[in-house]
């Protein structure tokens, strides 16, 4: 038996595995995420192994438009002298690549070193920016220090309020439920979404509430929120001058925000707004005097927005004017979505960051990183450009010629998703390492086949920060290999400077260097520790005593204690600002995901109760609007904008407001929510505006 954690999401729950390829069974593991409980995509993970539609040898596009199967050297000096054909012709920067939140921590450490070393580009960036890139930087401008949660998951089993906005764990990570029993019971679930959410309906039901606004205006409602804390002096004047700087501003840019104004724009009633805020205030005062802690969570609904880390920098504010983070008495955290997506954004696949969350211009980091990598500070390449900006800048003027895609399907997940499928047809030379032929695989000139969690030693860091490992169980099919084993490969064929170990063990010790004294430091984790399952969170710089008993916290389970990560200790009170307009009177359509299936949908559309149980893209509806739209339950609809039009199926349910609509984003091209997206992004973390755009509805006759 083996036991290890589920491929998908964040929360990262431990199963157990049993049996050879082909016949593995998977089974719940008591672990502290999820206590033994797994959803439903988590359950049937194990179908995917030995799945008929795993690629089992590299495959080459023919002249007709087919694959056919090659061989892994020729497959390999093909990927090598192409990049190394584009490079000369057209510099380094012609050919990019594009990872992933999904891949091991030494997978995401290596493939950044990759890129810099072996490529030389500085075009790399990947899927996380669509995932966790406005909380990320929200928390790094409030606290110094971006960690999902900055305190253990089994904090909040404590919590005597918890305020949770744009987050749908009941549907995307049921498990996580657990730690919500007791604040359900003691009605102090508060949820903040568009639609009334499985997660909503289990604050109603404990006697919480469910705050239901209008599609992008979570700014404007936090700052409702922050007035009525100001304006009434509720807030924690003790702490906000030991431990913050900024109030002065904060107070004069939510002046304006009296709650009957931005019950305007926002639709929730002005005396949802004060109670809310009231209750905050009142449960954080007895949380410091010895009651149960107070927690404000944000998830993809408030932060995939144009103006994401303005709304998150909002919702810390909240939490800092009451007094929560750094405390006992409770916390400000987001929680990340996927499975490796906070280590996903630690060990340098962004454009703009090295290894240890270290900043790629500045001098002194790319002294340590090239250290490590036993280079020249100079041979690092400077900062790249964001995910979308990249993807867009595929094959036109200026813009790579080559691209390698690895752990992402963009052409389902990216905004405006026409733009990226047209964009990756201008390329010269795709390659997608892939366990399915994704539709951004089928989009490839190669396809190279690779290794399922399953069947790969590595390390994942959860969405509290956890180290964990990631065990083989059982053999790959056919000729899959690790990218590690790639990476290793191409490096000796491009003749690279520095190591490129195919080894996990020996990757994770040089992630251990270039980690060191940076913001995620590994430096204190040692491979063994984190195999006999202690729980160490990061930082954990070296020299660190790690317990492997049971129960026992190593590392840093709870940041900010002591002091904020800023160079003064004090977290940063930044004031934002909202338009005061009134949402114009159209269909506004919400993106999001369902119970069954897993981001793109890739892996989870491949088993086969998932894909029975929701099968298509169903359009969440109204029945008034339907009515209105001449729509009824079960027909098709043609959901329309300027970038594009998907086909949906309409599902009637008064979950919805009269002026939104909701499609899940897991489903391919035709029914792809992603065509009609923005491609605008936010300017602090180029955050893609996932969560509105306006649509119109059009039913389709006779279906
Ligand atoms: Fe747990 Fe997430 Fe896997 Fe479901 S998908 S079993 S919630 S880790």
């Amino acid at each position: 038996m083996t036991a290890t954690h589920c491929p998908y999401c964040a929360l990262q729950c431990g199963i157990t595995l049993q049996g050879p390829a082909g016949a593995t069974t998977l089974g719940g593991r008591d672990f502290e995420t999820n206590g033994g409980a797994l959803c439903r995509k988590g359950f049937s993970a194990a179908k995917l192994l030995a799945h008929p539609d795993r690629i089992t040898s590299p495959m080459l596009r023919q002249a007709d438009g087919s694959f056919a199967a090659i061989d892994w050297d020729t497959a390999l000096d093909l990927v090598a002298g192409k990049a190394r054909g584009i490079r000369e012709e057209s510099g380094a920067d012609a050919v990019a690549m594009f990872g992933s939140g999904s891949l091991t921590n030494e997978k995401a450490y290596q493939m950044g070193k990759f890129a810099r070393l072996a490529l030389g580009t500085s075009r790399i960036d990947y899927n996380g920016r669509f995932c966790m890139s406005s909380a990320a930087a929200g928390t790094n401008k409030a606290f110094g220090l971006d960690r999902g949660l900055p305190f253990p998951l089994a904090d909040l089993d404590k919590a005597g309020m918890i305020l949770m906005l744009g987050s749908n764990v009941a549907d995307t990570m049921p498990p996580f439920v657990r730690h919500l029993q007791t604040v359900r019971e003691r009605g102090g679930l508060v949820v903040v979404d568009p639609r009334r959410s499985a997660t909503a309906k289990l604050s109603a039901e404990g006697a919480g509430w469910h705050l239901q606004p209008t599609p992008a205006t979570d700014l404007q409602l936090l700052l409702g929120l922050a007035h009525v804390v100001i304006a009434e002096s509720l807030m924690d004047t003790e702490y906000l001058a030991e431990r913050t700087t900024g109030l002065a501003e904060l107070r004069s840019s939510v002046s304006a925000w009296w709650p009957e104004r931005t019950a305007k724009i926002t639709g929730v009633p002005a005396d949802q707004i004060r109670r809310t805020a009231r209750a905050l205030a009142a449960a954080a005062r007895e949380a410091k005097n010895g009651g149960h802690p107070v927690y404000i969570l944000t998830g993809r609904g408030i932060e995939q927005h144009s103006n994401g880390t303005d709304t998150v920098t909002a919702a810390i504010n909240l939490a800092l004017l009451l007094g929560l983070p750094g405390t006992l008495a409770g916390g400000y955290g987001t929680i990340t979505g996927q499975g490796n997506g906070q280590g996903g954004r630690e060990h340098g696949q962004k454009c703009d960051q090295l290894p240890g969350y270290r900043k790629i211009a500045d001098p002194e980091h790319r002294a340590h990183v090239a250290k490590a990598w036993g280079v020249d500070p100079e041979m690092i390449p400077g900062p790249g450009i964001p995910a979308v900006q990249l993807l867009n800048s595929l094959g036109a003027e200026g813009g790579p010629r080559m691209l390698m895609v690895h752990g992402a399907n963009p052409v389902v997940s990216a905004p405006d998703a026409n733009q990226i499928f047209a964009a990756l047809r201008r390329l010269d030379f795709l390659v997608v390492a892939d366990f399915f032929l994704s539709e951004t695989a089928a989009e490839a000139h190669l396809v190279l086949p690779v290794l399922q969690w399953a069947e790969e030693e590595g390390t994942m860091t959860n969405l509290e920060g956890r180290i964990l490992r990631r065990r083989a169980a059982i053999d790959a099919p056919g000729e899959a290999k690790s990218e590690l084993w790639i990476f290793s490969q191409l490096a000796q064929r491009l003749q690279a400077p520095g190591n490129f170990s195919p080894n996990a063990v020996e990757v994770f010790e040089e992630l251990k260097l270039a980690s060191a004294g940076g913001i995620a430091d590994y430096s204190g984790v040692s491979w063994q520790d984190v195999d006999q399952g202690a729980a160490i969170y990061w930082p954990c710089p070296e020299g660190n005593a790690i317990s492997t008993e049971p129960g026992a916290r190593n590392g840093t389970p709870r940041l900010f204690l002591d002091r904020f990560a800023h160079p003064d200790g004090k977290a940063k009170i930044i004031a934002v600002y909202a338009p005061n307009t009134v949402p114009a009177k159209q269909i506004s359509l919400v993106t999001g995901r369902l119970l069954e299936h897993y981001q793109s949908g890739a892996q989870t559309r491949r088993v086969d109760e998932l894909a029975a149980a929701a099968p298509e893209a169903a359009l969440e509806i109204h029945p008034s609007t339907a009515l209105a739209h001449g729509i009824s339950d079960g027909q098709m609809v043609q959901v329309s904008n300027q970038r594009g039009t998907t086909i949906a199926r309409a599902k009637l349910t008064a979950d919805m407001r009269l002026d939104t609509v909701f499609l899940p984003f897991h489903y391919p091209r035709d029914g792809t929510a992603n065509l009609l997206t923005s491609p605008s992004v936010d300017p602090f973390s180029s955050m893609p505006e996932f969560k509105h755009a306006h649509v119109s509805l059009n039913p389709i006759e006779g279906e």
